[in-house]
């Protein structure tokens, strides 16, 4: 990487590496750390194993009869789908000449041909995803896995994987929920795929120009743990922030939950550094430039196709003085929805912001550990005082939750604009550690999907970018279209439509929707599931909303870039990926 001026260098810190992960920390066949999870106990109830989240250790009683008010289901905490992971693998495309190559060139701790890794490698985090591991099988995964240490390297593999007619796939931290990593199902060629994870470094830090260099394959907690101890952040804060890398946010055009303060993944990144099929891209970072359309920022968003990040040079922040958390309730999602535009409307946002609809909230509130003794007064008396005393409706009530971050003065400037704002909309606060309960969830939250798998519970979330103007029906058209595609297909019980604003903009709005049912007796359920997807998908489009905010498009949402782009764009698309890459070595076939 070219250097700026010697002043500048000389402001640089080297921070030591990360501290290194346990072997074996990431669960391979569900999301998330081995160590956590929910379970059915012995007493039939639901728990929360481990101890990293602030759920964790603790009883959660009123999830599963919570959840079969909801579905209009029996679940029985006895009944239990066993997972047949690891489903079995498709037989292996050997290179002899590029495995000779690789083992020549390569310490042999690089290179691996088993295959729990090879399968681990071959897939992401969607549901289609989760069911082919453990009730499907996947067509096609990865013949072997390559590890580099060094940019040196990534060029070193690329060029061997071109030499003997072989392709590769970049890989980061395998969160993806687009089926990004998924390998083509008629690739003949060995398929590689390059884990990026050991180049996790900050390579340096300018203290004086509020910037770093940071490795591609370095994952959010390692990124946030080398900044912290010099008194930066990133501020990228994805709910995947756990498991997922930096050159994976760049590839996907990924979005922070506290992108009001700190930017978006394209926001936050100046320089690119990537090697490609034609060779490397490397420049120098500085505040802005025009220089014409830079093919370094191409590969944001590039999903594998044009080149591998190695790494980026991205803005850094000074750890904000004070964090506080906060959350407001509102009578219902319409006055929450207003709340929302008027905070942006007022110019004074907080560093994250999230409206949940009424089932979302109560599925906070199912997901509550079991509270006795005083906890469970302090419980029954704010419900009470809620819905009694201030009338607001169990079945129509909306929360909000809030994260302020910056310095002490600016907090609390903020806090005081943001909670006025919630009083005109008839918004009662409640609190600051309901606020914190509701982003801690959040990560929990994550491991939720693979449990109620094996309870016969199918789900997913998805999201989409909408005007303000067209949020509010975007999200009724949704809901009731899963409805009757749900009713249509005659499944059982009732589906769990659901959705929350994450994201806020002058211009509109992030909505994330979830949606499950219950698919015991249904035939193919994962491919049901995929088809009412695909009907809510054609729903948002067809209501202003797009394609997608921050996951991507990868190969599940490849059949609507028609919808999205005019021929000229498809066609420039598909030129581009074919003069940059004629051989198809980058051969994930992304859209
Ligand atoms: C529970 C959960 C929560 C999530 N929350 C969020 C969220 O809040 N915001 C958000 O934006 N996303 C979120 N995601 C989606 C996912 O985490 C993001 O898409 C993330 O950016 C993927 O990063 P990764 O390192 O896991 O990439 P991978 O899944 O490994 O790869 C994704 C794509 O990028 C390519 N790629 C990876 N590394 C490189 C590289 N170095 N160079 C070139 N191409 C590369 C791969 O080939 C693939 O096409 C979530 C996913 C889950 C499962």
């Amino acid at each position: 990487m070219a250097q700026p001026a010697s002043e500048a260098k000389a402001s640089r810190i080297v921070p030591d590496p990360p501290t290194p992960r346990a072997p074996g920390e990431e669960a391979p066949d569900v999301w998330g750390f081995a160590d956590s999870g929910f379970q059915v106990n012995a007493a039939g109830e639901v728990e929360f194993r481990g101890s990293r989240y602030a759920i964790s250790g603790k009883r959660i009683p009123s999830l599963l009869p919570w959840a079969e008010g909801i579905l209009g289901v029996r679940l029985d905490p006895a009944d239990r789908r066993a997972s047949g992971y690891p489903t079995a693998l498709p037989p292996r495309v050997a290179n002899e000449p590029l495995e000779r190559a690789l083992a020549e060139r390569l310490p042999a701790e690089s290179v691996s041909v088993d295959p729990r890794v090879r399968l681990r490698h071959g897939h992401g985090h969607t549901q289609e995803d989760m069911w082919a591991i453990k009730y499907g099988r996947l067509a096609r995964v990865p013949d072997l896995v390559v590890w580099p240490e060094s940019a040196d390297e990534v060029r070193l593999v690329l060029e061997l994987v071109r030499q003997h007619g072989a392709c590769l796939i970049p890989y980061g931290g395998g969160t993806n929920v687009t089926d990004a990593l998924r390998c083509p199902e008629h690739e003949r060629r060995t398929i590689v795929s390059l884990d990026l994870r050991r180049m996790n470094r900050v390579l340096w830090i300018d203290a004086e120009n509020h910037s770093a260099e940071i490795q591609a394959g370095a994952l959010g907690l390692e990124i946030e743990e080398q900044l912290r101890r010099h008194g930066f952040t990133l501020g990228h804060e994805p709910d995947s922030i756990e498991l997922s890398t930096l050159g994976g946010w760049i590839a996907t055009f990924a979005s922070g939950m506290k992108k009001n303060r700190y930017g978006n993944i394209e926001d936050l990144v100046l320089s690119i550094s990537a090697t490609t099929p034609e060779g490397p891209l490397a420049r120098p970072a500085v505040p802005r430039e025009s220089i014409g359309a830079d093919p370094a920022r191409w590969l944001i968003g590039s999903e594998g196709r044009l080149g591998i990040v190695t790494s980026a040079v991205t803005k850094v922040f000074p750890l904000p003085e004070l964090r506080r958390f906060g959350s407001v309730l509102f009578r219902d999602f319409e006055a929450g929805f207003a709340f929302l535009r008027a905070v942006q409307r007022s110019g004074v946002v907080p560093a994250s912001v999230r409206l949940m609809d009424n089932l979302q909230f109560q599925f906070g509130q199912a997901l509550r550990p079991a509270r006795t003794g005083l906890a469970a007064l302090k419980g029954t008396l704010e419900k009470a005082f809620v819905t009694k005393l201030r009338g607001f409706e169990p079945e129509r009530m909306v929360a909000c939750t809030l994260l302020f971050e910056g310095r002490s003065k600016e907090v609390e400037a903020q806090e005081r604009s943001v909670y006025q704002l919630a009083a005109r909309h008839g918004g009662m606060k409640a609190g600051g550690e309901n606020g914190e309960r509701g982003y801690q969830l959040t990560f929990a939250i994550a491991y939720i999907r693979d449990f109620m798998l094996e309870h016969w519970v199918l789900g997913e979330s998805f999201e989409t970018s909408v005007p303000w103007s067209e949020a509010q029906a975007l999200c009724a058209n949704v809901k009731q279209r899963l409805w009757a595609e749900h009713a249509k297909r005659g499944l059982p019980g009732r589906p769990f439509v659901s959705c929350r604003v994450t994201q806020l903009y002058d211009t509109g709005v992030c909505i994330y929707f979830y949606f499950a049912f219950h698919y015991k007796g249904v035939e193919h359920a994962s491919e049901v599931y995929a088809e009412l997807e695909r009907a809510a998908r054609d729903e948002i489009l067809r209501s202003g909303g797009s394609l997608s905010h921050h996951h991507g498009v990868g190969k599940l949402r490849q059949p609507f870039l028609p919808r999205v782009f005019s021929p000229a764009a498809l066609a420039w698309r598909s030129k581009l990926k074919a003069a940059l890459d004629p051989e198809n070595v980058l051969g994930c076939g992304n859209g």
